[in-house]
């Protein structure tokens, strides 16, 4: 008898079939004796009607108000996944986060969860029964609704797996595992049987949208064993495990994958003097605002002044455009600005503290297609670079062939 906990995707419990379909498959668990904790998502596209309702009653909606909107999405699948159980003579009791209590920091729409309870859910365990905790939600200390952002109920279930020590956390999802890039771009990508923690960190930072970043960092602190799975796929497949242990560095791949991300926009400021400080003004009162920065460059010096990029999410562009113009003036700069049409392709792989010459191999592969590099930065296991958003499928296949990732034996 194992504690298993399992968290299905939107897709996998996209309409009454799916969740059906569900159902019988948790109940083959529940028949081996294995105690479970369910996590669901809403059905696939209800966040995204949600969020468009919200959108509709004027502009910036209360984010507190938003909270309580979306999180009803999970709510609706916890208790029809709860009904189709009951329906198989499987016992399942459902929770929402604040049932639980998750208990999560009071970040509207990005909350961090602080603490878990888990008197409720053993106690429902102890009695024999299946919990389906709805996903994406938890309660702040002023007893708000709070969500943990897009993708976040793998954080709840990877958290609560986490909490209860559970043997294994399982995400179900529409593909078999983690794959060498994403295969609805790549259709000759490959399952990988096993990845490093710190692949699978790099490529969920970095656009494979396959586990939310949250859930991978969540796991690694708390050692959690994780493997993704198809929902409804082969039944025998193993699906991906997320190893911790960096076993043979030297005969892993040197790129393991490929990841891509087109929701980042550039800004730029032109012509700043280039003298002590000019980046704290620039990117102060942008971190003031929350506004998350990830790669940065400033150009060598010519006539004394310089030119200075950054990319921040796309949903942040605007306001980040906006604060770079009133910066601008104050420091001298010339000129802001902000270009939405990017694409941030990147490879990925442990082999590569070992290596050298992947960059160069990156660059020769995507010059190959003409596809220009505006931006470079690496750390010692990826290399990330920014294309024209009209490269992105291509740099990423490009590359994925590059680093022969279609060929059996390279994973
Ligand atoms: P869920 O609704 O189950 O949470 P998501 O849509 O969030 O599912 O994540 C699964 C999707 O992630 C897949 O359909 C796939 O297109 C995408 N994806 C991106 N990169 C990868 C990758 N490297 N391996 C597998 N899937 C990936
Ligand atoms: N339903 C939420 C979303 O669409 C959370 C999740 O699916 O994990 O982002
Ligand atoms: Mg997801």
């Amino acid at each position: 008898m194992a504690l298993i906990v399992q968290k299905y995707g939107g897709t996998s419990v996209g309409s009454i079939e799916l969740i059906h379909k569900v159902a019988e498959k948790v109940k083959t668990f529940y028949d081996r004796g294995d105690q479970l904790v369910i996590v669901v998502s809403a059905m696939s596209g209800q966040t995204n009607r949600l969020l468009k309702l919200a959108h509709e009653m004027g502009e910036h909606p209360s984010r507190r108000e938003t909270d309580v909107l979306v999180s009803t999405g999970e709510q609706v699948t916890a208790s029809l996944l709860a009904m189709a159980l009951h329906h198989r003579h499987c016992p399942a009791y459902s929770f929402c986060g604040w049932q639980i209590p998750i208990s999560t920091d009071g970040t509207h729409s990005k909350a961090r969860i602080d603490n878990i309870a888990t008197e409720a859910l053993m106690d429902k365990l102890s009695q024999g029964r299946v919990c389906v905790v709805a996903g994406f939600q938890g309660i702040a200390e002023d007893s708000s609704i709070t969500t943990l952002g897009r993708g976040g109920s793998d954080t709840t279930a990877v958290a609560l797996a986490a909490a209860l020590q559970a043997d294994e956390c399982q995400i179900y999802t529409d593909v078999d595992g983690v794959y060498t890039a994403d295969p609805r771009i790549v259709s000759e990508a490959r399952r990988m049987q096993l990845i490093t923690f710190e692949e699978m960190l790099e490529l969920a930072s970095l656009g494979s949208k396959v586990l939310q970043i949250r859930s991978v960092e969540f796991a690694g602190k708390y050692r959690v064993p994780l493997r993704v799975l198809a929902a409804h796929g082969n039944p025998d497949c193993a699906g991906t495990l997320i190893t911790y242990i960096n076993d043979k560095p030297m005969e892993k791949p040197i790129v393991s994958g490929i990841a891509g991300s087109n929701n980042e926009a550039k800004l730029s400021i032109l012509h700043v003097p280039d003298v002590s400080g000019i980046a704290a003004a620039i990117l102060t009162p942008i971190a003031a605002e929350n506004i998350e920065v990830d790669m940065i460059i400033q150009n060598i010096s010519e006539d004394n002044t310089t030119n200075f990029t950054f990319t921040v999410q796309k949903t942040d562009a605007p306001h980040a455009k906006a604060i770079l113009e009133q910066v601008a003036p104050q420091i001298g700069a010339k000129k802001v600005l902000c270009d939405t049409e990017i694409a941030k392709i990147s490879a990925v792989g442990i082999g590569m503290k070992s290596h050298s010459g992947v960059a160069s191999s990156m660059f020769k592969a995507l010059a190959g297609e003409n596809i220009n590099i505006q931006m470079i930065t690496t750390s010692e296991i990826r290399i990330s670079v920014v294309v024209a958003e009209k490269y992105y499928e291509l740099a990423i296949r490009t590359l994925h062939r590059a680093f022969a990732l279609d060929q059996p034996g390279a994973i």
